[in-house]
């Protein structure tokens, strides 16, 4: 789970570096943003899978982090339309 973060992170600091260098970061923006959710996805999937079922109950950090993580998906641009946009600047 710390290694998929890590990954997102950097990926996502990369684009941010590029965009501040002047380049055209379009498709890499979509890319980082879907595979960032994507990763959000798994890691807070399996944070309630860790704690049981206490990670499943109303109060709990990980119900929470779990139950707002799905808005990531569709807020800023949903995954769709980030794939759309990634592959008209595929080539
Ligand atoms: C909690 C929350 C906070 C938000 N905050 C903001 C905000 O601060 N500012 C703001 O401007 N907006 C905000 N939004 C709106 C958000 O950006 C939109 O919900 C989002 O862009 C999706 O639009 P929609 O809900 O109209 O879904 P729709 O456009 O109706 O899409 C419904 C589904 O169809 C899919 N779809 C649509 N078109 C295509 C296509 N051409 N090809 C393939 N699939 C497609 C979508 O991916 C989605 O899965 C917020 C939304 C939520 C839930």
């Amino acid at each position: 789970m710390a290694t998929q973060v890590e990954v997102s992170r950097e990926f996502t600091y990369r684009v941010a570096a590029g965009i501040d260098a002047g380049l055209n970061r379009v498709k890499e923006i979509s890319m980082a943003k879907n595979f960032a959710c994507s990763v959000s996805d798994r890691v807070t999937y399996d944070a309630v899978q860790i704690f049981g079922g206490y990670g499943f109950m109303r109060g709990s950090v990980v119900e929470r982090l779990f139950r707002d993580n799905r808005v990531l998906t569709i807020g800023g641009g949903t995954t769709e339309i980030m794939k759309e946009i990634i592959s008209k600047h595929i080539f």
